[in-house]
């Protein structure tokens, strides 16, 4: 027998490629195009080296006080991590303890099945309608927890807050964790569902629309209680999540409202032409609310458009899965690079 025999053996995530190349379009892993707020510039500059010689704080209070502020919630309903991929492992492993199998699409976020791997816990993959829409009566069955992103990816697309209320609703005796990583972009939050609902997490990030993925920081908002077993969890694993710079930057942007709000519509807008332009190259996709879109031509193998693409210094994402191999999923960047990409696009088709 060698050792070998005993290791957890997992098929990892396979992450968006971030290439050393200079002059690419980069529009394959959801990024924001525009810079963080000013006002984590400034505190970017008053950084004071020497404070890294310490550890930083275990609990987070600065950044917590922020977000807290932010959303006008208390500070023991939030949760923050090294980014929300941490926050989503975190609470997997914290809220999803059943022998039931949890539940979540079959095509959604694909981290989703590598935690459950990784975790062994068991999980059933409920088949998205063909529109890409969920129907919330699949979600009525006995589980162990349920996972759903609220708008969807890779798909884009968006759940009526009374379809996922009725989900949160009819699944009481388990952990319902919506993943809110796009809603900025165009869904209504799940938020103000925490007071109601002591079984919900709603989970959030930095990466999209706070232009700060560099920084790895995700947060989730649930009732005193699952906060409380996040923490707990949290604390057997790692007390120092968070690094200096993440506390600090991190409370910085979200002081930012009107950066945060501008930045945002104007992705939302340039989401609107491209949809438009795409529209009339013949492309088909379901209405997205988050900033990327998720697009076939029924003319031209997905495979194809993607390598002329890359081609043409222009990388966008495509999953090789079923159900969506003749998909791209194509970020949203500055109106500069998208008209660049319709160009290109023109020329292929
Ligand atoms: N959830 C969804 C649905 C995502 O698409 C992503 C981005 N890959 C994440 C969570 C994780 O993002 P981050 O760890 O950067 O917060």
């Amino acid at each position: 027998m060698s050792w070998e025999a005993n290791v957890r053996k997992v098929v990892p995530y396979v992450p968006g490629e971030q290439p050393k190349i200079k002059n690419i379009i980069k529009l394959n892993t959801n990024e924001n195009p525009y810079s963080p707020s000013p006002l984590v510039y400034k505190a970017y500059q008053e950084t004071d080296l020497d404070d890294y010689r310490k550890y930083p704080d275990p609990t987070c209070s600065e950044l917590v006080d922020s977000i807290a502020e932010f959303y006008g919630v208390k500070k023991e309903n939030v949760f923050v991590g090294v980014g929300s991929d941490d926050v989503l492992s975190m609470a997997f492993l914290t809220f999803f303890n059943s022998d039931k199998p949890i539940l979540f699409p079959d095509i959604t976020y694909s981290f989703y099945d590598v935690w459950a791997d990784l975790y062994r816990i068991p999980y059933r993959q409920i088949p998205l309608k063909d529109d890409f829409t969920i129907d919330p009566l699949d979600y009525y069955s006995e589980n162990g927890g349920i996972v759903i992103a609220n708008p969807n990816a890779p798909t884009g697309v968006k759940m009526p807050l009374s379809e996922i209320e009725d989900v949160i609703r009819n699944n009481k005796d388990v952990v319902v964790i919506v993943d809110e990583a796009y809603v900025d972009f165009g869904a209504e939050s799940a938020l103000p569902l925490i007071d109601k609902y002591d079984n919900l997490l709603v989970v959030r990030t930095y990466s999209k629309s706070r232009s700060l993925a560099g920084l790895r920081i995700g947060y989730a908002f649930g009732c005193e209680k699952l906060i409380g077993y996040l923490l707990d969890a949290k604390f057997s694993f790692n007390s120092y999540t968070m690094n200096m710079p993440a506390l600090k930057l991190g409370a910085a942007a979200m002081k930012d409202r009107e950066y945060f709000e501008k930045t945002v519509a104007k992705v939302v807008a340039t989401r609107e032409n491209f949809k438009a332009s795409l529209k009339e190259l013949g492309f088909e996709f379901a209405d997205s609310a988050t900033n990327f879109v998720f697009a076939r031509h029924p003319g031209k193998p997905g495979k194809e458009i993607f390598e002329y693409l890359r081609a043409n210094g222009i990388i966008v994402r495509r999953f090789d899965k079923p159900r969506i191999s003749e998909y791209l999923r194509i970020s949203i960047g500055t109106d500069e690079e998208m008209d660049k990409l319709v160009s290109v696009l023109k020329e292929f088709l």
